[in-house]
């Protein structure tokens, strides 16, 4: 297998050509979001100049058209993570996709009910269950986060009991880069007859994803993560389950028909995707997802351990670092997250765009529960995506070196 070419690959990406302040862009934000390649911007583009109008109710030929390549963005996506097109709901994004599952689900759940989370996830997958507790009388259990920055999994046989309806996970930490065990939990989840939901916002864009061979009943992922636009993001969930479960929003294209007293929901996915849905940008995802391929998940997540593990090797260079997480690359994606002594985390991140444009995000990471463990100030987290180098890695190391606080 060849090495994928970040050097060539960054030539697809328009953003790469600019300078700021004479230098170029060095961007270590990869976990907060991407940037897109032509191919996608050029999609927008053609969806609006050439096919666009609203889908599912026309007979017109641009109708026809627009529906088709909507349709065909779930079939591209469901392949890709080898779901059906049916089990495959577009959404504005992963925090759509948690709070569309929680609050459907959450119709079928009683007071005194049990949650089980962990301490390592996005405010996404915390929030909404705390709402469910507040509302419902819901339970919310965590699993807590070993020194290792694993996960305590001998925690869950203490914390599952007859109540436990649903149990859920990251499967990649966005604060400590952790690849969690899914198909482990998720063997533990189905034997204590819960639901089991991954949230695969940080491994869809990195690594094969499976959702059959995970065998999760919901996933939850975001295009704009993996080369796509913002404002799509995917829940796919089992048939069977969907079928069942009410939908979240009501009106339009969600219903199959509506008379005086009474409506009956759309077939799937439709019944989830109530309304005129981000057309131009679902279409648009398909086409990243289709770059992606090309690339192979499997050659970028190669260069992404590779880049992951020569930097953390790097920093063993650089004096009063602390850093957060597995130190072996094999078990993390490619975020590092660290703290300098007596340096507050913003002034590090800022410092660092001063000095070389390097681009990283600090503070809690909309992960607080689980920050707050590591640092009340919060970490610094630099986050490498397909079109980072070596040579950038060399750049962000000679900055850490020589990097002093600011004086205020
Ligand atoms: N889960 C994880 C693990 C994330 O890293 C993020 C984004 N930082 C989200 C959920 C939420 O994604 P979005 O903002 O696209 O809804």
């Amino acid at each position: 297998m060849f090495n994928l070419n970040p050097e060539k690959i960054r030539e697809d990406f328009p953003i790469f050509k600019r300078k700021i302040n004479g230098k170029p862009i060095i961007y270590f934000d990869n976990a907060a979001t991407t940037h897109k390649p032509q191919r996608v911007l050029d999609s927008i583009i053609n969806f609006y100049t050439q096919h666009n109008a609203n889908i599912h109710r026309g007979v017109h030929k641009l109708s026809q058209e627009a529906s088709q390549l909507y349709e065909q963005a779930h079939k591209t996506v469901g392949k890709f993570i080898n779901a059906k097109q049916e089990e495959v709901i577009f959404t504005r994004n992963t925090t759509e996709s948690l709070n569309l599952v929680y609050y459907s689900l959450s119709r079928g759940l009683n007071k005194g009910d049990e949650i089980i989370t962990t301490l390592m996830e996005h405010h996404s997958n915390i929030v909404p269950l705390l709402e469910l507790q507040k509302l419902k009388g819901i339970k919310v259990k965590y699993i807590e986060v070993n020194e290792d920055g694993t996960l305590n999994l001998e925690q869950y046989d203490k914390e599952i009991t007859k109540k436990t309806k649903i149990i859920t996970v990251t499967h990649s930490s966005n604060v400590l880069g952790t690849i969690n065990p899914v198909k482990e939990i998720e063997k533990i989840a189905h034997d204590a007859r819960s639901l089991f939901i991954v949230d695969a916002a940080q491994s869809a864009p990195h690594m094969e994803i499976n959702f059959k061979k995970i065998n999760a009943d919901f996933i939850a992922f975001s295009a704009h993560k993996m080369l796509g636009p913002t404002g799509i993001g995917v829940l796919a969930g089992k048939k069977d389950l969907l079928e069942e479960m009410p939908p979240f929003l009501l009106g339009g294209d969600m219903i199959q028909e509506v008379h005086r007293d009474s409506w009956k929901p759309n077939k799937l996915p439709w019944k989830f995707e109530a309304g005129t849905p981000n057309i131009a940008d679902g279409i648009a995802f398909a086409e990243a997802i289709n770059y992606l391929k090309n690339i192979g998940m499997e050659k970028l997540r190669k260069h992404e351990k590779e880049l992951t593990g020569y930097t953390l090797e790097k920093l063993k260079e650089i004096q009063n670092i602390e850093i957060y997480g597995p130190l072996d690359a094999n078990k993390k994606s490619g975020i590092i997250s660290f703290n300098l002594k007596n340096i507050q985390p913003h002034q590090v991140a800022g410092i660092l765009d001063s000095m070389q444009n390097i681009m990283c995000r600090s503070g809690m990471l909309c992960a607080q529960p689980l920050v707050e463990t590591l640092s009340k100030e919060g970490v610094v987290r630099v986050s490498f995506y397909v079109y980072n180098t070596k040579q950038e890695i060399d750049t962000f190391i000679d900055c850490l070196k020589k990097l002093k606080p600011l004086s205020s």
